[in-house]
């Protein structure tokens, strides 16, 4: 008897039924063919060691809720474990698959395995389909309506998109025809134990700020769009860095993992939008939502986006390696409150508001440490539960002023800022428990405190809490002047270029 033939749809950074075109494809070419539908997510062993806890456990529990939604239109999730490249090809002769569908991705790790997989493809006669659904337009398009080039700011990429029709999500609920479920649909033979092979227990799921998956990002995406005022005062700047609970609304890790649609959050806030007076980008937050376009336009057209060397948006800054404020900034131990309580912040619950992040990111590299903002970037690929590979290379790159923002000589201090949103210091209190009984006045500069106060907190600075890594006075007064030196050195070197 010949083997059913199959039609694949490999998951990625589309962990949604909602707005994944690509899987509906899958499903509609399964039923018209009459093959087999294989939902397929694949896990890299090797993700144990490049991400961080917290990311695993939402991408476990992003996991389950795919299966479960996958049911529920009389489907399943296959997860199966190995390197895509090693193992898809062994899918492809195992389940006789005919047609693949798939997300178009731009982290260069993701291009460079789907062009492996395009070619085995291409040898073994399977069609594949790929569609752009990580973003609500497409970059492509855009950097081609702009000759190829990367808009440089924002308001270019706005204009760019100004006149584009976003189209409408579409939504999957049919049931998925038993004709396409195959003979092994309850078999436990391609089931991997996400738990064991991740290192987790089931009890490790329950304690969670943020739970991964799509029910939960559309559930978090609704509470929101009913706050119709909020959303149409909001205004990123008069959010708070230091607010204990968020004050922005934590959609991030779920468009980040595609459990929630960045399309369906377009539409959505233009509904809430619509006859009301409402905020405008960049603030508002449609405007939150095109920095995350422009970001993924900028990497999609840029060589290197994640590197210094080679990336031509990238200011050449002499940063220095020191391993020793590396470790204390990326384990909240600097001695700066509100840069520790940050780090810790991101540390123990995988998401910082975005000023926080201005804080620590330029307090890291030209603000007070030196030290290069790769660096700062691959400790935010570790802990942050949003991590996305453009938005991070491309905010890490603004913050340190190496491309799209040159105000170089505005620093964020790291004892005035926070005090503008968090006088009493409560969010300092709640992540560094050690400065919890320090009196208002001293909690962001906790060395100025006399000895006796010091005692009476039960934190003795240098002993319970450590003293100030740098003085920030100083350092950020010499830290302009080497930006100064490498703008200049890029100015000359750009004048030189030009006259040979
Ligand atoms: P909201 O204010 O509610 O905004 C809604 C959505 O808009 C966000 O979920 C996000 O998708 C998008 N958005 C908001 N601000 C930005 C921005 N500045 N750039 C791009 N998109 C934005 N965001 C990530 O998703 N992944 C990252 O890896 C990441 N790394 C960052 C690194 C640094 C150094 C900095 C300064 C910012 C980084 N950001 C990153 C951007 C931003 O901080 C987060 O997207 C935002 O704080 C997420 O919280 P929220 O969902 O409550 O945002």
């Amino acid at each position: 008897m010949t083997k059913a033939a199959s039609v694949l749809h490999w998951f990625r950074l589309d962990l949604r039924l909602h707005d994944n075109l690509a899987l509906r494809n899958a499903i509609n070419e399964a039923e018209n063919r009459k093959h087999i539908l294989r939902p397929t997510y694949v896990l890299d062993p090797d993700i144990k060691n490049k991400v961080g806890r917290n990311r695993l456990k939402f991408l476990i529990q992003s996991l389950r809720d795919l299966d479960a939604n996958l049911r529920k239109i009389n489907s399943r999730l296959f997860i199966i474990k190995g390197r895509a490249v090693d193992c898809l090809p062994q899918l492809f002769e195992k389940w006789q698959v005919k047609f693949i569908t798939l997300q178009v991705d731009i982290d260069p790790e993701l291009v460079k395995q789907d062009e492996v997989i395009e070619k085995i493809c291409e040898e073994k006669d399977i069609f594949m389909v790929k569609r752009v659904q990580h973003t609500v337009y497409d970059f492509n398009t855009t950097l081609r309506n702009n000759n190829g080039n990367v808009p440089l700011t924002y308001q270019k990429f706005l204009s760019l998109v100004a006149s584009t029709q976003v189209k409408d999500t579409i939504e999957i609920t049919k049931q998925v025809s038993e004709d396409c479920k195959g003979s092994e649909f309850d078999s436990k033979d391609d089931d991997i134990s996400l738990l064991d092979d991740l290192g987790f227990t089931e009890e490790d799921l329950n304690e969670c700020k943020y739970p991964g998956g799509e029910t939960e990002g559309l559930k978090r995406l609704n509470t929101y769009m009913t706050k119709k005022q909020w959303v149409c005062n909001f205004e990123k700047p008069n959010t708070s860095p230091n607010s204990i609970e968020p004050s922005t609304t934590v959609l991030s890790p779920y468009i980040s993992h595609g459990c929630l649609s960045s399309k369906l959050f377009y539409h959505k806030l233009k509904e809430v939008e619509s006859g009301m007076k409402h905020s405008s980008p960049p603030v508002s937050l449609l405007g939150q939502l095109m920095w995350r376009e422009f970001y993924y336009t900028a990497g999609a057209g840029t060589e290197n986006f994640d590197k210094m060397v080679g990336n031509p948006l990238c200011t050449q800054i002499p940063w220095k390696k020191n391993e020793e404020y590396l470790k204390a900034w990326a384990e909240g131990r600097t001695g700066y409150p509100f840069v520790d309580a940050i780090m810790r912040q991101l540390k123990q619950e995988g998401w910082i508001h975005h000023l926080a992040r201005h804080m620590v990111a330029c307090f890291l590299t030209r603000g007070d440490l030196w030290v290069s903002w790769e660096e700062g970037a691959k400790v935010f690929e570790d802990y942050l539960l949003d991590y996305d590979w453009s938005l991070n290379a491309g905010n890490w790159m603004w913050l340190s002023a190496s491309a799209f923002f040159y105000k170089y000589y505005r620093v964020y201090s790291p004892i005035a800022f926070g005090k503008k949103t968090d006088k009493e210091g409560l969010y300092i209190r709640k992540y560094v428990p050690e400065l919890k009984k320090y009196p208002s006045e001293f909690i962001y500069e906790p060395w100025k405190a006399p000895k006796s106060t010091q005692m009476a907190a039960g934190c003795i600075i240098g002993q319970d809490y450590p003293k100030r890594i740098v003085d920030h006075d100083k350092v950020h007064k010499d830290n302009i002047q080497k930006m100064n030196a490498a703008y200049k050195l890029k100015k000359e070197n750009k004048t030189l270029k030009r006259k040979r």
